[in-house]
């Protein structure tokens, strides 16, 4: 027996015994035994959730800088454009991408706990589900961005959307200044994850700005 309680280790976890991870596992320990779920659907579970990260929204974004019709598709269907490029963001969970532009300035928060387009960025930042972000993001958004260290030039409108559990959203940051002979790849590695909150935004590298 391992230490999780069962003869096998849970990937990704490398989890040290919290309250909310003994909970969690105590949870998915009754679940298995009511037979609710399986062991084998909570692993494939885990490797669902593993398998999403930031930099799927990474290349989405790159993707739609250097494709204008394909930027056009991922605003209007958003599924079917990550589909284009290999993600899986089938479910019952509408996606939305929010485009920023010189006018608008887009932030994503859920007020009511975490709700984040998972099925394309995975697991949400610690900061994102804290009741400070949820409630300070409405209240004051761009207090809260100077703190991560962005704020949008005076005339810029800063728009806030609240996730639920039926809609999801993802910011479309605006490409940076100087950065025109870059391809793709290069592109992708300038989009953070938080950049796709809209708490912060994509700068050129220091090398383009010179
Ligand atoms: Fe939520």
């Amino acid at each position: 027996m391992s230490e999780n309680g069962h003869d096998h280790p849970h990937p990704g976890t490398g989890r040290t015994a919290t309250p909310s991870t003994l909970r969690v596992r105590a949870m998915e320990k009754l679940l298995v035994e009511k037979g609710v779920l399986t062991e084998a659907e909570i692993q494939d579970r885990i490797s669902y959730m593993d398998s999403r990260s930031p930099a799927n929204g990474a290349k989405l974004v790159a993707k739609a800088w250097t494709d204008e019709a394909f930027k056009n598709r991922l605003l209007e269907d958003t599924k079917s454009a990550t589909f284009e490029l290999g993600m899986d963001a089938s479910g019952p969970v509408e996606f939305i991408v929010v485009e920023n532009t010189p006018e608008v300035h887009n932030l994503i928060v859920c007020t009511l706990c975490s709700c984040y387009p998972r099925a394309i960025l995975g697991r949400p930042p610690d900061w994102y589900k804290s009741f400070e972000y949820r409630s300070r993001a409405v209240k004051e958004p761009r207090a809260v961005m100077r703190e991560f260290g962005y704020e949008p030039p005076e005339n810029v409108e800063v728009r806030v959307h609240d996730s639920t559990a039926d809609i999801r959203y993802m910011v479309l940051p605006m490409r940076p200044e100087g950065t025109r002979g870059m391809g793709e790849e290069g592109l992708a590695e300038l989009v953070s994850r938080d950049s796709l909150v809209g708490v912060s935004v994509p700068e050129a590298p220091s090398h383009f700005n010179a």
